[in-house]
């Protein structure tokens, strides 16, 4: 299970944030998830549940996780549009297949709460 290390860093991430933003101790955790991520959300509350111990600011730490579509961007066109999953690979506007993926991959905390 790759989510593993997804949630380790997702963990090291918000330990870092709540030490620069003087939380002592946070109450929830809102990650994103990108549509293209290859990570699946259960598996990280799962991991953080277990985890979650083992980090004294973050017992009692809740963490949430929303989805969130993808932007890519045309190679023929130069077109942006979101997307939600790699099953969409045609450009509308000109039909080509070509992308390049602008963001959506990335598993990451939108914010802290306290
Ligand atoms: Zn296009």
């Amino acid at each position: 299970m790759h989510e593993l290390g997804a949630t380790e860093a997702l963990i090291e991430l918000a330990e870092k944030e709540c030490a620069k933003k003087n939380i002592p101790k946070p109450k929830r955790i809102l990650a994103v998830l990108g549509a293209l991520s290859s990570y699946c959300p259960e598996p990280i509350l799962m991991y953080f549940d277990l985890l979650r111990s083992q980090h004294q600011i973050l017992s009692e730490c809740e963490l949430a996780i929303s989805a969130e579509p993808a932007v890519v961007k045309c190679k023929k066109c130069g077109k942006e549009r979101k997307i939600k999953d790699m099953g969409e690979i045609l450009c509308p506007t000109c039909d080509k297949a070509g992308i390049e993926i602008v963001s959506g991959k990335d598993l990451y905390i939108k914010e802290i709460e306290y």
